[in-house]
């Protein structure tokens, strides 16, 4: 495979996740990418780390959500105003990109003191799926610039690749006109 050229300066910076999201070992190579390739995410995880406060777990599960269809799902408590736990639970076949980057904005959302049960009536941004359960347009929002910033930065990438790459991983390409 193709090395990376990057400075280990650089890398070292861009694909750390801050040390209060702690993330299941499966899912770390996954996220290192996304960490490398998304500005969103790494804004995210820039927030987050301001927040030495919030502790956030990330965990894959292979069959919690058979029954409702989520793929991903934040329990967060606040026991104390200055201390949050949240527990995010992916599908294993999820994409982390969209669903890890959606789930953190919950939990940003709660650093900004979003008021669900108070919006959920007036707006449409956010909505209720359960008791105590809600979704918002700005988490989704926030899923699919991070999926997207995946999908085009590898694209890039595949375009900067180096001559020596295997020409099957190069030629994806149709070259008919
Ligand atoms: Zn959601």
């Amino acid at each position: 495979m193709a090395r990376t050229t990057a400075s280990p300066a650089v890398c070292v910076a861009s694909t750390s996740l801050p040390p209060n999201v702690r993330v299941e070992r499966h899912l770390l190579p996954r996220v290192e990418k996304i960490l490398e390739r998304s500005p969103t995410f790494r804004e995210q995880c820039r927030r987050l780390a301001a927040a030495p406060w919030v502790h956030v777990g990330v965990k894959l599960n292979p069959r919690v959500f058979d029954t409702r269809g989520y793929r991903a799902v934040s329990v967060i408590q606040r026991p104390r105003p200055n201390l949050l736990i949240a527990l995010v639970t992916l599908e294993v076949l999820t994409d982390p990109a969209v669903w890890l980057a959606h789930e953190l904005e919950h939990v940003l959302e709660q650093v900004d003191n979003v008021d669900f049960e108070a919006l959920a009536d007036r707006t449409r941004g956010v909505w209720r799926v359960g008791s105590h359960m809600f979704e918002t347009k700005r988490a989704i929002a926030v899923g699919a610039a991070v999926a997207e910033e995946v999908r085009n930065r590898s694209a890039h990438h595949d375009r900067d690749v180096p001559r020596e790459r295997p020409a099957t991983l190069v030629d994806d390409h149709n070259s008919e006109e």
